[in-house]
């Protein structure tokens, strides 16, 4: 789950990493409100789940508030990386001196949390990983253990010379781990935590994104979470307690089981197919879960032909065979189906599909065959 920085913000203030205090506002009027409250230079940001904003024009200095109300109205509604600006961020201008990069990921390598930390930071830390990685320092922190003052001390060593800052930036180091590993993050990010013409350390931006897997007992940051800025399909799967990810393909796919899905889109491919998304309806399948499916696979324009793929064990196959009558009642589905279903209450599953004309096949890879030419034909 992504957070948005004026939250990612509040995380980091409450371990302490010093940032300025700002507010967040939905029109022009309330950030030019805002910037009066503030007073002096403020900076305008756009609050989108979307790096790069400094260059897409979503970061406008306003030297007072009726400027910081011609930027708002510049940025609200507009699209960063096809993402609509609803809200943006008001906070004190900082003065810069240097802008460096540290950011905190859990590496699925070394199974462990991995500092990332370079001096070249600010607006192109991607063009710095790729051109020039030498000037990324990298250290792996074992969990077990945590942050070691000496490797905060080392990190901190990597972005500054002056000892007051270096001792000011291994604080930060400390509270950004604390963040992450609190908060259940995969990642944590300050770009550019800046240095100010008066020596001060300050981080000027922070992203976070939470694993999606610790939401479950950390319900007061699910809250967090904004439906408005996310993929609409994905959205609403989760709503209906669905796994789904939202794929290029044009063969919808309708399996029960994490690894039976993940084989019927390897089989979509060997076929020469390419799926539109996983999904996983989970074991007991109600006919409800299966009319869901079919609702978001079949908002996808992209969707040339949908193949169901039940292997009935706890699922039983007369639910889903239910459920998919029920849903082409409630609505229109105006692309080919293909059913594999075998297991549990199959007979039963099979008689319920006939009675409204439809086939089911037991052969995976016939069915998986099948569903692929007929997205071909269609496309
Ligand atoms: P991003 O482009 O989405 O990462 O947005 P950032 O918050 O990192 O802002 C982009 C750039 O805008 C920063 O690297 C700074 O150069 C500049 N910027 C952001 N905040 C301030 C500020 O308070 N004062 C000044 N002078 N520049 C800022
Ligand atoms: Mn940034």
């Amino acid at each position: 789950m992504n957070l948005h920085e004026y939250q990612a913000r509040a995380l980091l203030k409450a371990v302490g990493i010093p940032m300025f205090e700002g507010d967040v506002a939905s029109t022009p009027t309330e950030a030019e409100a805002i910037a009066r409250r503030i007073g002096g230079t403020v900076v305008i940001k756009a609050q989108v789940h979307a790096g790069g904003r400094g260059k897409a024009g979503g970061v406008k200095l306003a030297r007072n508030p009726s400027e910081a109300m011609d930027e708002a109205a510049q940025i609200l509604g507009m699209t960063i990386k096809g993402l609509t600006v609803h809200k943006v961020l008001v906070v004190p201008a900082a003065e810069i001196a240097t802008e460096s990069y540290v950011g905190l990921i859990m590496d699925r390598e070394t199974q462990r949390p991995v500092f990332m930390v370079s001096s070249a930071g600010g607006v192109d830390i991607e063009e710095v990983a790729a051109k020039t990685p030498e000037k990324i320092v990298r250290l792996p922190v074992d969990p077990t253990y945590g942050l070691f003052p000496h490797q905060a001390l080392r990190l901190a060593f990597v972005l500054y010379r002056d000892f007051g800052q270096v001792k000011a930036t291994a604080r930060i180091m400390e509270q950004l781990y604390t963040a992450f590993l609190g908060n259940g993050a995969s990642l944590a990010e300050i770009n550019p935590l800046v240095t100010t013409p008066d020596g001060k350390v300050l981080a000027l931006d922070a992203k976070i994104v939470i694993d999606d897997n610790e939401l479950f007992w950390r319900p007061d940051l699910g809250v967090l979470r904004d439906d408005s800025a996310e993929e609409p399909s994905e959205a609403a799967a989760r709503r209906a307690n669905l796994s789904f990810i939202k794929l290029d393909g044009d063969v919808g796919c309708v399996v029960n089981g994490a690894g039976l899905a993940m084989a019927t889109m390897d089989l979509v491919k060997y076929y020469g197919g390419e799926p539109a998304n996983f999904l996983d309806i989970g074991g007991s399948s109600s006919p409800e879960k299966v009319i869901n499916a079919l609702k978001i696979i079949t908002a996808d324009r992209n969707v040339k032909a949908i193949l169901f793929n039940i292997f009935g064990g706890i699922t039983r196959t007369d639910d889903v065979a239910n459920g998919i009558v029920a849903a082409t009642r409630q609505f229109q589905v105006n692309v080919p189906i293909v059913i594999r279903l075998t297991g549990t209450n199959e007979v039963e599953a099979i008689r319920i599909l006939e009675g409204v004309g439809m086939r089911a096949l037991s052969d995976m890879d016939q069915a998986v065959q099948q569903v692929v030419e007929l997205a071909r034909g269609a496309a």
